[in-house]
């Protein structure tokens, strides 16, 4: 091995999960810290479990409902115009027959 291009290799670097699991693995750092692991990765739970730290679903389902109440309005709108062209297009003959 070339001397002086390695980094330190820690033979026990300490692993910990966000679930308060922790093992140890060799690694160049001494300690990593992770989200996920084999005892709480749904994967090996068969549990759902939604991983959102940047807030992307709730960001998503923010988004949608606005979207929702945006085509409701679009919807009513939509409506209104529609019974303005049957109102157009009623014939008013029977007053000038008067
Ligand atoms: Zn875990």
């Amino acid at each position: 091995m070339k001397q002086g291009i390695h980094p330190k290799y820690y033979e026990n670097a300490k692993v910990t999960c966000a679930c308060g699991n922790s093992f140890a693995v060799g690694s160049t750092l001494p300690e990593l810290r992770v989200e996920i692991c084999s005892l709480c990765h749904p994967f090996y739970t068969g549990k759902q479990k939604m991983l959102d730290t940047a807030r992307r679903v709730e960001k998503f389902q923010e988004r949608a409902a606005k979207q929702k109440g945006a085509a409701a309005l679009r919807k009513g709108r939509k409506a209104k115009k529609e019974k303005g062209e049957i109102r157009k297009k009623t014939p008013r003959k029977i007053k000038s027959e008067e």
